[in-house]
C-alpha cells in the first residue's frame, strides 16, 4: 500500500515510530541513559542456519537441534530443529505454548487437518497432545520452535513415557558439547 493509501484509511503511528532523522536534533538520537542494573545480556546469534556441525546436536537418529535460547528462570527454550527423515519423529503433549515457524520443508500432526509448510507460523496451545511426522515427500525439515515448560512423550493412550524440558535439553547440549571439544559449559553462551 502506498503512502496515499494509508492516508486513505487514517493510521495513526504510534508515536515512538515517527522520527524525523533529517532534522539534527534530540529527537533522533539514540538512548543514552543507562541500562537497568541486573539485566540480563541480550543474545545474538549469526548465522543460525550454518552447518557447522559441532551446533548441531544429535538428538535422535536424523534428527539435530540447534540450541539458540535456554531461559532457566522462566522455563522455555528456543532451538531450531533440523529433520533429514521422514515418518512419526515423537508424539508429546505440551504443557506451555509453543510457537513455531517452519524455515524449511513441512510436516503435520495426524490429530489434525493442516500441513506447517515452508513459512508457515504455528501455536501449539497448552494442554495439546499430538504426534509429529513429516511426510515422504520431505528430504529435509528445518523448524524453529519456542518451546514453554514441558514436552512430555506419551504413548497412543497419554500415558507418560518420558519428557523434555529447557533442563533436560540442557544436559544433552553439555555432554554434546563436551564429547566434541568445546566444553560443557559452552552452553552457557545460550543460556539467560
Ligand atoms: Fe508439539
Amino acid at each position: 500500500m502506498n503512502d496515499m493509501g494509508k492516508a486513505a484509511l487514517n493510521i495513526n503511528y504510534p508515536s515512538g515510530f515517527v522520527m524525523d532523522t533529517k532534522v539534527n536534533n534530540d529527537s533522533a538520537a539514540p538512548y543514552r541513559g543507562e541500562q537497568p542494573w541486573g539485566m540480563p545480556k541480550d543474545l545474538v546469534i549469526p548465522r543460525a542456519l550454518d552447518e557447522d556441525e559441532r551446533l548441531w546436536v544429535p538428538v535422535a537418529p536424523n534428527t539435530w537441534s540447534r540450541p539458540l535460547h535456554l531461559n532457566t528462570s522462566l522455563g522455555y527454550y528456543v532451538h531450531i530443529l533440523k529433520v533429514t527423515r521422514s515418518g512419526i519423529l515423537q508424539r508429546h503433549r505440551h504443557s506451555g505454548p509453543v510457537h513455531a515457524y517452519v524455515i524449511k520443508g513441512r510436516w503435520f500432526y495426524p490429530e489434525h487437518d493442516w500441513v506447517a509448510e515452508e513459512g508457515s507460523y504455528i501455536f501449539e496451545p497448552p494442554g495439546e497432545t499430538h504426534t509429529l511426522t513429516v511426510p515422504d515427500d520431505c528430504q529435509k525439515m528445518i523448524t524453529l520452535f519456542t518451546i514453554f515448560g514441558a514436552l512430555m512423550y506419551v504413548d497412543p493412550d497419554g500415558n507418560s513415557t518420558g519428557y523434555d524440558d529447557v533442563f533436560t535439553r540442557i544436559k544433552k547440549y553439555r555432554e554434546y558439547f563436551e564429547k566434541i571439544g568445546l566444553g560443557a559449559d559452552y552452553v552457557r553462551n545460550f543460556m539467560r
